[in-house]
């Protein structure tokens, strides 16, 4: 059977993951992006890799997970007052799980030919072009029309950078402490971080653990999806049968990781092939 000519729009984990889920059933995707991002600073870690990818325990790494405070404060420093709203906030004092640096891992999702062909910015318009000129589009980010429904919370994330490296333990701080604007801190992969809500509460300023000598603090500005302002779709209702939406942004009230990307690619593809289609949301 010929295999289809796919086609996947934006360039950010998610995409890594439905290039490499392509891969591996043999189809190599055309790749249209504005760059390609190895994902947001801050507590950010692979869960799982394909077998294509890694099968060694030995590449996983242990990172130690551990609060202060409480889950309501710890919500309430992002979201203000809100209840039952799913976090990942530990129950555990102490937890511990195993992840994939991003940095490292991303690239090898995306192997060594990957066609990537620069697009600053893939209108809604052109979106439908896409579905007309390849037999499969995966869109990775949303579109125009459903961003208009989301409301986002603007975070502020710091990255200390020391002329020392900092220890390889792994580690993730929740803070649910009322007095800290910071509602998360961690060091992972070597990088310190902490991340707070730029309208959030909390007074007291935040001194990271001292190694060395502090030349440059970076600051990004990323975004949380308020989750009791679901005003609209995520998932345009007309849709072309031959364009997916997938990953965590493309398909926001679903809340999903980037690495589910591969499952669900998988399945539309194994979908695809029995010339069946679909458009629901990867
Ligand atoms: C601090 C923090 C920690 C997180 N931790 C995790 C975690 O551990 N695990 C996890 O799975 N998720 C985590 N997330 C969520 C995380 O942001 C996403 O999983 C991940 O970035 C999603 O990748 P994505 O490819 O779906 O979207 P994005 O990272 O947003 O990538 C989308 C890509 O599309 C491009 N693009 C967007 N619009 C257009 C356009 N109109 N035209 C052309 N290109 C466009 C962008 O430039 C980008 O390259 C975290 C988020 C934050 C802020």
């Amino acid at each position: 059977m010929a295999q289809p000519r796919v086609a996947i729009l934006g360039a950010g984990p998610t995409a890594a993951y439905v290039y490499r889920a392509c891969l591996d059933k043999g189809i190599h995707p055309q790749v249209f992006g504005k760059e390609m991002v190895h994902g947001p600073h801050g507590a950010f870690w692979l869960y799982w890799l394909p077998q294509s990818v890694s099968t060694s325990r030995a590449d996983m790494e242990t990172i130690l997970i551990t609060k202060t405070g409480t889950v309501e404060e710890y919500r309430r420093k992002i979201w203000g007052e809100v209840e039952g709203v799913n976090c990942s906030f530990p129950t555990q004092d102490n937890a511990q799980m195993s992840g994939y640096d991003p940095d490292i891992w991303i690239p090898k999702l995306w192997g060594k030919e990957i066609a990537f062909d620069q697009r600053e910015f893939v209108s809604d318009k052109e979106i439908y072009s896409f579905a007309e000129d390849w037999d499969i589009v995966f869109q990775t980010f949303p579109t125009f029309e459903s961003r208009l429904y989301m409301n986002r919370i603007p975070i502020e994330i710091c990255t200390y950078m020391f002329d020392m490296e900092m220890s390889s333990d792994n580690m993730i701080e929740y803070n649910g402490d009322p007095d800290f604007r910071i509602y998360r801190s961690s060091n992972l992969f070597g990088v310190f971080s902490t991340e707070s809500a730029i309208n959030g509460e909390g007074r007291k300023t935040f001194f990271p653990p001292s190694v060395g000598h502090l030349y440059s603090i970076c600051k990004t500005i990323a975004y949380k999806i308020d989750p009791r302002q679901y005003q609209g779709p995520d998932i345009p209702a007309e849709m072309p049968d031959n364009l997916a939406m997938v990953g965590r942004h493309a398909t926001w009230t679903a809340h999903r990781m980037a690495h589910r990307a591969y499952s669900l690619v998988r399945r539309y593809l194994a979908v695809w092939e029995m010339g069946v289609g679909g458009k629901d949301g990867c």
